[in-house]
């Protein structure tokens, strides 16, 4: 029988102070996967623009090393675009994405891949508890993703990060899906085959500071919701309507007062209250209309999702050029 291949994603920005534990942490489970049922692996960092030291470590365990690769980033791209560049790299029957600061414990893949000989495609890690994040993560993170379940027509399991097997086939349709602004736990949901999910507790990091600021897990939370749920914009909608109403029961309501009781409002207060209600209500759905318009924008301009400074003990090349403008 042929020998599986198993392909390790991991992506990092400035994470000099947790990729050698990491290593060894991961080749110690790998090679005693590789030992009980005959299975080869590769791992791939991808260097997302680090400003620290990781492209030196990394290189340096590359060079040890002919089963590590590393993909440089010319800058930073974002989380999930450097998952994105790990995938189109991987060349195993399955591919594992984690984090590189060991939230993610590398001890959960071997009851991945025992999932995925199974027969599941793919194989999602649920977060039952999260340790050492702030309350402010935490209490986001749960309002996120009950938030995203309540938008989206397609069902995203509750607490489960990008920490997940997928298997070549998932791999080779998310390759073709070159949309921009990705959120690729919600691709692969969209997906489809037969999936499962297994529960861990989630460490704290095991050294440095998170690297996603507020910003840029605005910008997720937005990418899930615009890029699978068109209810945001249905919403204006609704809320003209249910504005009108009320505007319609005030009008009567002062008729009948100016009429019955010949008394007129003096509402200074209730004007100013209700143009500051309907200027605030438009201005949220113009906001909410311009997310979609940027994200079409995004997807005309056509750019690569990601440019390569250089890499190591990577083989295909042909896929490259696309990506790189040295060649
Ligand atoms: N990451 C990345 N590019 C970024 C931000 C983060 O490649 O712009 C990587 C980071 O190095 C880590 C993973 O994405 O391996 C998750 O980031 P982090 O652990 O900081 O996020 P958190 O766990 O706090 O949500
Ligand atoms: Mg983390």
């Amino acid at each position: 029988m042929k020998k599986q291949l198993f392909s390790i994603v991991v992506p990092m920005y400035n994470e000099q102070d947790v990729i050698h534990e990491l290593y060894i942490r991961l080749k110690s489970i790998l090679n005693n996967i590789d030992n009980d049922i005959g299975v080869n692996h590769e791992i791939i960092f991808v260097n997302d623009g680090s400003t620290d030291n990781t492209e030196k470590i990394a290189r340096e365990i590359c060079l040890n090393d002919a089963a590590v690769k590393l993909i440089n980033f010319a800058g930073n791209f974002g989380h999930q675009i450097a998952v994105t560049a790990g995938l189109d790299y991987a060349k195993g029957d399955a591919i594992i994405i984690m984090d590189a600061d060991l939230q993610d414990p590398p001890e959960l893949i071997t009851q991945m891949i025992e999932k995925y000989n199974q027969g599941y495609h793919v194989v999602y890690a649920v977060r039952k508890r999260r340790k050492g994040e702030t309350i402010f993560k935490k209490i986001t993170a749960k309002l996120f993703y009950r938030l995203l379940s309540l938008m989206t027509n397609i069902e995203i399991p509750l607490d489960t990060g990008d920490f997940r097997l997928i298997s070549k086939e998932v791999c080779c349709i998310l390759k073709i899906m070159k949309e921009k602004n990705r959120f690729i736990r919600g691709l692969v949901s969209w997906i489809g085959f037969k999936q499962t999910g297994i529960d861990y507790i989630r460490n704290e990091r095991l050294a440095g500071k998170t690297k996603y600021s507020i910003s840029k897990m605005i910008k997720l939370s937005l990418d899930g919701i615009v890029s699978f749920s068109t209810k945001p914009l249905k919403l204006s909608t609704f809320l003209g309507f249910g504005m009108s109403f009320f505007a319609f029961l005030y009008i009567v309501y002062a008729i009948i007062i100016k009429f019955a009781f010949n008394k007129s409002e003096p509402g200074w207060t209730s004007l100013t209250v209700l143009i500051l209600l309907i200027g605030g209500v438009q201005m949220i759905m113009l906001g909410i209309v311009g997310e979609y318009i940027s994200r079409i924008y995004d997807e005309s301009k056509n750019r690569p999702l990601y440019i390569i400074k250089d890499d190591i003990n990577i083989e295909h090349i042909e896929k490259r050029c696309y990506s790189r403008c040295s060649e």
